[in-house]
C-alpha cells in the first residue's frame, strides 16, 4: 500500500477506473442523497437523523469524486470519528471502486493526520519528525512534575484538574500566549496559564506532543509556514467530514483553514447525536455552519432506512423532549412498524443481565448472528454483570472501545493486591503494587530490593524483609517498605478468616487505592471508582479468595480468535455511527441513566445530553430494541434501590410494549419485602431464600457452586459448610438454600 502522506509526497500514478460509472453511484441513492453526493465543489452540509444515510453519503461521495475523475485520491481528505470507522470506510469504498484507489486515499481521523502532518512538516515550528505522542499517563506525570516547579499545592489544584484545564484550552486551538481572560486562567491561584506555559517547555525539552498538540501544532504549522499550509490547500481538492456535531474549535479551525483553498468541504452529523461536549465537542459548529461558510448548502435527509416504525417512532418522541435542538422529520424507508420497543422491569441487576443473555441466546437459535447483537450501557462498570453471565453461558463476545472488565488497570492493581496476600512469592503483583498508591518507595528503591531478590533466589517480599532486618536500605525507604509488608501481613490473617469481599474492602480502602482515584481528577477516574465498587458486588459470588483468582485467571487466559461470530458490549458514546440488528439497553435507572454526575456538574444541559445519548442508544437498533431496568441493583455491596429512568417516561405507550418480573407493578418499580436477603444466581436458590430459615449445624443444604454439603458451624450469616465435592468452606448464608 502506498502511504499517500509518505515524508516524500512520491505518489504513485493514478490508478486505472474501476467499478461503477458516477451515475451508477448515484442510482444507489435518494434524490436528497444524491444531490448531496452530486454537489462536489463548495461547502455542503448534510444535517439529518440517525440512520438517513449521512455515512453512506460520504462513502458514496467518495467513491464518486473518483469514479468521476473529480480528483485523484489522495487529493481527497476524508475525516472519521474512530480508527475504526476509517478503516471502514476504506472497505467500503475499496469494494466499490477497488483497492488501489481506496488505498491511497487520506483517510483518517483528526489525530492520525494532524500527527501525519506534523511528521512531514512539524520541523518548520521546530518540532523533530521523530515526536513521540505521549499517554494520558504521562501527560499527568508530567503536569505534576510542573505544578512542583511551580510550588503548586497539588492538595488544592489537583493535577488531574489543572490537566483538564490545558486540555479544554488546547480544545479551542488556544497556546499560552493566546489564553486571555479566561475564568481558567484563574485556577491554581491564577498559575495555570504559566504551568500551561512550562508544561509546553517541557514537552518541546522531551521532543513530545499530547493529544491535544496534534491540532493544536498544526494550527501554529499553518500560521507559521503559510506556504506549508498553501500547499495543503492545493493539495486537498475536497475534504469531507463524518460525525461533524462532535468535533471541537480546533478541529473546526483546522477544517476551515484547509478547505479555505478549495473551498470544497462536506460536513455531515446530527445535532440530535452530539454526545461528546465532556470531551470539547462543540455542538455550536455545526448549528454556525452557514455562518461560518457563506453560501453553503444545506441538504436534509429524512429517510430512515436502519429502524422499523417503532423504534424511530419512540427514538423520536423520546429527542423531541429535549428543548435545545433543531428538530426534524423522520420516516422510515420500509414503511414497516415491526416490533415494538420492549421496556422490562427486573428485580435486580443479576437478573437484568441473566435476562438480557437469555434473550440473545434466543435471537441466537432463531439463527440471528451474535455480531448483529449488541448490549450498550451508560457507563464501563456495567459490562461486567453481562461478560459474566455470557462467559458462564458461553456465549462469544466482544467489548468493544475498551478492555474487558479484568483487563482494566484499576481491576488488574485490585487483583495484583490480591495475588500478593494469596502468594507472597508473586513478585510481579509485588512490583506492580509495592509503590501503588505512592507510599515513599521509589524505583531506586525497588531496584535494589529485585537485585537482591535475584542474587539470593528469593521473592521480592522475602528479599524486602531481609534487606529492612540488615538494615540495607536508605532510611525512609526501610520505613515505607517496612510499613507495606506490614500492611501485606495484615491482610493475609485477614483473608485467612474473612470472606474475599471483606477482604477486598479492606485492601482498596486500607491501602488508599480506592482513595487515590476518588481524588483523582482526570475524566475517567470516576469510571474506575466504579469499577472497583462493582469488583467489590462481585466478590460476593465466591467462597474463597482462591476461587476468585481462578476465575480471574481463567478469564484472562479465555480469549480465542477474532473469526470468532461474537456479540457486542460496549458503552453508548462508543456505540455512535453502529448499527445492530438487536439492541439491549440496561441500566434505564434515574442516577445511572441519565448519569446523576452529569446531571449535578450540567443541569439541564447535562440531562439533554444524557437523553441524546438514549437517543443514539435506540437509534442503532435496525429491528430490534429493549430497554431495561432493574428494582435494585447491590452497589458496594449495598442493596440500593432505584426508580425507572425518566427516559423511559418519554417513550410513547402506542410504541413500547412493557414486561415486568412477578409483583413489579405497572413497570414502577416497588421495593420486594426479602430484597436484602435476595440471592443473586438461579431461580431455585432464589425460591428458597424467600423466608431465610434459621441454619443448624448439621443440616443438608444446597449452594450454587459448590453444591450439596452439611453445615459445620453457624456464625452470624456466615456458615462453615463440609460440601460433598468441594470440601470445607466459609460461605454467607444467602447463598444458600436449605436442600
Ligand atoms: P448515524 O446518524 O447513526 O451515523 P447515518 O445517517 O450515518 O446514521 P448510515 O449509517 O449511512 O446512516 O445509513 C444507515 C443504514 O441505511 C445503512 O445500513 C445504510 O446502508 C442504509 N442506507 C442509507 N441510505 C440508503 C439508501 N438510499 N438506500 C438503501 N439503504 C440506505
Ligand atoms: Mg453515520
Amino acid at each position: 500500500m502506498t502511504d499517500p502522506f509518505a515524508l516524500d509526497d512520491g505518489f504513485a500514478p493514478p490508478p486505472p477506473p474501476a467499478g461503477p460509472s458516477p451515475d451508477q453511484l448515484l442510482a444507489g441513492l435518494n434524490p436528497e442523497q444524491a444531490e448531496a453526493v452530486r454537489t462536489t465543489e463548495g461547502a455542503v452540509l448534510v444535517l439529518s437523523g440517525a440512520g438517513t444515510g449521512k455515512t453512506k453519503v460520504l462513502t458514496t461521495r467518495l467513491a464518486y469524486l473518483l469514479a468521476g475523475n473529480f480528483a485523484q485520491p489522495w487529493q481527497i481528505l476524508s475525516v472519521t470519528f474512530t480508527n475504526r470507522a476509517a478503516r471502514e470506510m476504506r472497505e467500503r469504498v475499496g469494494a466499490i471502486i477497488g483497492e488501489a484507489a481506496a488505498s491511497s486515499t487520506v483517510l483518517g481521523t483528526f489525530h492520525a493526520l494532524g500527527a501525519r502532518m506534523l511528521r512531514r512538516d512539524g520541523t518548520r515550528i521546530g518540532l523533530p519528525r521523530d515526536f513521540t505522542i505521549l499517554d494520558a499517563d504521562d501527560q499527568l506525570r508530567l503536569v505534576k512534575q510542573v505544578s512542583a516547579g511551580q510550588d503548586i499545592d497539588t492538595k488544592r489544584w489537583p493535577p488531574q484538574a489543572l490537566l483538564a484545564v490545558l486540555q479544554r484550552w488546547k480544545d479551542r486551538g488556544v497556546g499560552p500566549d493566546q489564553v486571555g481572560a479566561d475564568p481558567g486562567a484563574e485556577y491554581a491561584g491564577g498559575r495555570a496559564v504559566a504551568i500551561y506555559r512550562a508544561y509546553q517547555g517541557e514537552l518541546a525539552r522531551l521532543n513530545a506532543c499530547d493529544f491535544g498538540d496534534l491540532l493544536l501544532k498544526c494550527l501554529e504549522l499553518f500560521r507559521e509556514a503559510p506556504d506549508v499550509l498553501a500547499s495543503y490547500q492545493r493539495r486537498f481538492r475536497y475534504i469531507m467530514v463524518d460525525e461533524y456535531q462532535d468535533t471541537n474549535v480546533a478541529q473546526g479551525l483546522w477544517l476551515r483553514a484547509l478547505s479555505k483553498g478549495s473551498g470544497n468541504l462536506c460536513c455531515v452529523g446530527d445535532d440530535d447525536q452530539s454526545i461528546y461536549s465532556w470531551r470539547g465537542a462543540e455542538v455550536g459548529n455545526i448549528l454556525r455552519f452557514t455562518e461560518d461558510f457563506p453560501g453553503a448548502k444545506v441538504v436534509r435527509l429524512e429517510t430512515n432506512y436502519r429502524s422499523t416504525g417503532h423504534i424511530l417512532a419512540a427514538a423520536a418522541h423520546l429527542i423531541a423532549q429535549n428543548a435545545d435542538r433543531l428538530g426534524k422529520t423522520l420516516r422510515p424507508a420500509s414503511g414497516e412498524w415491526g416490533e415494538k420497543v420492549c421496556v422490562r422491569g427486573v428485580w435486580t441487576g443479576e437478573d437484568e443481565a441473566r435476562v438480557v443473555v437469555e434473550a440473545a441466546e434466543t435471537l441466537q437459535r432463531k439463527k440471528v448472528p451474535l455480531a448483529e447483537i449488541a448490549v450498550l450501557v451508560r457507563a464501563g462498570y456495567q459490562t461486567r454483570a453481562f461478560e459474566e453471565r455470557l462467559m458462564a453461558q458461553g456465549v462469544p463476545y466482544r467489548v468493544v472501545g475498551g478492555p474487558r472488565f479484568y483487563e482494566r488497570q484499576e481491576i488488574r492493581d485490585a487483583v495484583a493486591y490480591l495475588r500478593l496476600i494469596s502468594q507472597p512469592a508473586d513478585d510481579l503483583a509485588f512490583e506492580r503494587i509495592v509503590n501503588l498508591p505512592r507510599r515513599g518507595i521509589g524505583d531506586a528503591t525497588v531496584d535494589l530490593v529485585r537485585q537482591e531478590a535475584r542474587a539470593t533466589n528469593v521473592p521480592m517480599t522475602v528479599a524486602a524483609a531481609e534487606m529492612i532486618a540488615a538494615g540495607d536500605l536508605p532510611t525512609r525507604a526501610r520505613t515505607c517498605l517496612a510499613k507495606f509488608l506490614e500492611e501485606l501481613a495484615d491482610w493475609r490473617t485477614l483473608a485467612a478468616g474473612a470472606d474475599p469481599r471483606t477482604l477486598l474492602d479492606d485492601v482498596l480502602e486500607g491501602s488508599g487505592y480506592l482513595e487515590m482515584w476518588r481524588r483523582d481528577k482526570a475524566p475517567d477516574a470516576p469510571g474506575r471508582v466504579e469499577n472497583l465498587k462493582e469488583l467489590l458486588a462481585a466478590m460476593d459470588e465466591f467462597g474463597d479468595l482462591q476461587e476468585f483468582l481462578e476465575y480471574v485467571a481463567l478469564v484472562m487466559e479465555n480469549q480465542s480468535g477474532d473469526e470468532v461470530d461474537r456479540l457486542s458490549v460496549m458503552t453508548l458514546h462508543a456505540a455512535k455511527g453502529l448499527e445492530f440488528d438487536h439492541v439491549f439497553l440496561p441500566g434505564w435507572e434515574d442516577g445511572l441513566f441519565p448519569n446523576q454526575r452529569s446531571l449535578d456538574e450540567s443541569g439541564t444541559k447535562g440531562l439533554e445530553e444524557e437523553r441524546r445519548l438514549a437517543h443514539v442508544g435506540l437509534t442503532r437498533a435496525r429491528k430490534g430494541a429493549t430497554v431495561s431496568f432493574a428494582a435494585a441493583r447491590r452497589i458496594y455491596g449495598q442493596w440500593q434501590n432505584n426508580m425507572p429512568s425518566r427516559f423511559i417516561d418519554d417513550l410513547p405507550d402506542e410504541h413500547i410494549e412493557r414486561f415486568s418480573e412477578a409483583g413489579m407493578g405497572g413497570g414502577v418499580a416497588a421495593r420486594p419485602a426479602s430484597l436484602e436477603t435476595r440471592p443473586m444466581f438461579e431461580p431455585r436458590a432464589t425460591a428458597a431464600m424467600a423466608d431465610e430459615p434459621g441454619y443448624k449445624r448439621g443440616q443438608r443444604v444446597f449452594h450454587d457452586k459448590f453444591g450439596y454439603g452439611e453445615i459445620r458451624a453457624v456464625d452470624g450469616n456466615k456458615l462453615e459448610i463440609a460440601f460433598d465435592k468441594a470440601g470445607l468452606k466459609k460461605v454467607l448464608s444467602r447463598f444458600i438454600a436449605a436442600a
